[in-house]
């Protein structure tokens, strides 16, 4: 369903947003995927380019400003289009507003939310050219709850999903729709790396009793929602903001 269709994937070289793109590419997009590591961009390109889908690989940190530009200069260089932009590339840093550093603060806020506003800002003029374009911000089941310990996070995920609220509205006069996901815990590198300081077992234990599922989910369910998002088939839905988490967000 996304045969000559241009996405764009961040932070799609593992967990959520690898399994996104591998999703578009299963279903014949085009894709420019974004991550900081160039090896591991480079096995990501060639597992994605294996069953013949064009992939562009883009090296870049979206902390830096001039990412966004590059990354959609590349999109329009090999496809001259742009369909879908998911913003996916988020990092997680735990503290209460006593413990967190200015830094801290300033790089959670930075990546999970300023990118998203400065890839959005880059691919819009394009998507209103085309009259046409669908953008779906991975934000979190914390962008609909509290947590503990995670204020920068969970600000900054509360903050895209408020972004996707108000692009929604500006740009459904163009054919744009933008959207949110928000996952509950899914296996990805960044649970692993959230649970490997707590004991893995027990943690592990804990985090499936608290989910009404009973488990955690699995990139590819995430990836699932996001790409009926992105597509046609979600052609009625704008400023959505859908839970993917096992019913946690619903207690
Ligand atoms: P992950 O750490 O496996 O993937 C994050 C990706 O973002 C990586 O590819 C990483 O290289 C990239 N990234 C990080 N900083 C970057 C930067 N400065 N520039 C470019 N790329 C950068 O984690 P994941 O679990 O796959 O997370 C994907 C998204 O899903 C994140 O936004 C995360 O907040 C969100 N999310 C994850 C969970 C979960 O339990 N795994 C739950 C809710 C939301």
């Amino acid at each position: 369903h996304f045969e000559g269709k241009t996405c764009i994937v961040t932070g799609a070289t593992s967990g959520i947003g690898f399994a996104i793109a591998a999703k578009l590419a299963e279903q014949g997009a085009d894709l420019v995927i974004v991550g900081r590591n160039r090896a591991r961009g480079e096995d990501a390109l060639a597992t994605l380019s294996k069953g013949g889908t064009r992939a562009q690989l883009v090296v870049a940190d979206l902390a830096d400003r001039a990412a966004a530009g590059l990354i959609h200069g590349r999109a329009m260089e090999a496809f001259d289009r742009v369909d879908v932009l998911i913003n996916n590339a988020g990092i997680l840093v735990r503290g209460t507003v006593l413990d967190g550093t200015d830094d801290e603060w300033n790089t959670v806020l930075d990546l999970n939310l300023s990118s998203a506003y400065r890839m959005s800002r880059a691919v819009l003029p394009t998507m209103m050219a085309q009259h046409a374009g669908s953008i779906v911000n991975i934000a979190s089941d914390w962008a609909l709850m509290g947590a503990q310990n995670a204020t920068a996070y969970c600000v900054s995920k509360a903050a895209l999903a408020q972004l996707t609220r108000c692009m929604a509205l500006d740009f459904a006069a163009h054919g744009i729709r933008v959207n949110a996901i928000c996952p509950g815990d899914t296996a990805t590198p960044m649970l692993e790396r959230a649970i490997a300081d707590r004991g893995r077992e027990a943690t592990m234990s804990a985090i499936n009793a608290s989910i009404p599922l009973g488990r955690v989910g699995r990139p590819d369910e995430i990836a699932n929602a996001t790409v009926f998002l992105a597509s046609e088939a979600a052609s009625f839905m704008t400023g959505a903001l859908v839970p993917v988490d096992g019913g946690t967000s619903a207690q």
